[in-house]
C-alpha cells in the first residue's frame, strides 16, 4: 500500500499492518483502509477511533479549522449520493463511514467530549467516576454555590458578573487541561475536565437565567 493510493484517514492508521479480504474482489485491504486498492469498492468502517478517522493527531490542541477541513473532504468522499447507483451493500458502508464521520466531528470539536474521549483513549478513570479526588470535592463545592450565586441574581449585571466569571474560568481551564494533556499528567487532565464541564455548564444556565430577567424586565 503506497501512501499516495491512500487517503489522510488511512495514512493515519498507518503502522498497523492486519491485511484484511475486499468484501467485492477478495483482493488485500489494510485495515482502516476505505477503498479497495485493487477494485476501488468501499468497505466497511470497522471500529475507527475518532482521531484517526478524521486524520488528525490525537491531542487535545487540535487545529479546528484544519479539523472541519478534513471532514469536510471525508464527507464529500463517503457522501451517500456518491454511492446512490451502487449496491445496497456499499450504500450502507457509506452511510456507516458517515455515521462515524458525524461522530467524530461532534466528540473532537467540543473541548469537553475531546477531552474526555482522550482520558478514556489513555485509559484515565472516567472525570467525576468512583475514583473522585479530593480536588473534585472542592470543584462540585465551587458548583453548588456558584448555582446558588445563580439562583439569587435578580439583576442582568449580577448574571453578567457570573457569565465574565464562567467564561474566564473556561479560557483558563482550556489551557491549563492543554499543558496537563502534553504533560501526560491525566489526574490534573480528569480534574480539569470535570471543572471544564461545570464551567460550561455554568455558562449555559447563566445565558437561561438573563433570558428569564430580560422578559420579566
Ligand atoms: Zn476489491
Amino acid at each position: 500500500m503506497s501512501a499516495t493510493q491512500t487517503d489522510g484517514a488511512d495514512r493515519a492508521m498507518a503502522g498497523k499492518t492486519s491485511i484484511a479480504q475486499c468484501w467485492s474482489c477478495q483482493g488485500p485491504v489494510a485495515q482502516g483502509q476505505s477503498f479497495c486498492p485493487t477494485c476501488q469498492a468501499i468497505q466497511p468502517p470497522g471500529n475507527p477511533e475518532h482521531f484517526a478517522q478524521l486524520a488528525m493527531e490525537p491531542t487535545f490542541d487540535v487545529d479546528l479549522a484544519q479539523l472541519e477541513q478534513n471532514y469536510f473532504r471525508l464527507q464529500r468522499t463517503f457522501h451517500p449520493d456518491s454511492f446512490a447507483a451502487k449496491s445496497a451493500k456499499e450504500q450502507e458502508f457509506s452511510l456507516r463511514h458517515t455515521t462515524n464521520l458525524n461522530d467524530a466531528l461532534k466528540t473532537l470539536k467540543s473541548p469537553v467530549l475531546r477531552a474526555e474521549y482522550l482520558l478514556q483513549m489513555r485509559g484515565a478513570p472516567a472525570a467525576g467516576g468512583p475514583e473522585k479526588t479530593v480536588n473534585d470535592e472542592g470543584i462540585l463545592m465551587e458548583a453548588m454555590e456558584t448555582r446558588e450565586a445563580l439562583a439569587e441574581a435578580d439583576s442582568p449585571s449580577d448574571v453578567e458578573a457570573i457569565v465574565a466569571v464562567a467564561q474566564a474560568g473556561i479560557l483558563d481551564c482550556t489551557t491549563d487541561l492543554s499543558v496537563a494533556f502534553a504533560d501526560g499528567d491525566l489526574t490534573a487532565a480528569s480534574a480539569l475536565t470535570l471543572r471544564l464541564t461545570y464551567l460550561f455548564k455554568l455558562d449555559d444556565e447563566a445565558a437561561q437565567r438573563a433570558r428569564i430577567l430580560s422578559r420579566s424586565a
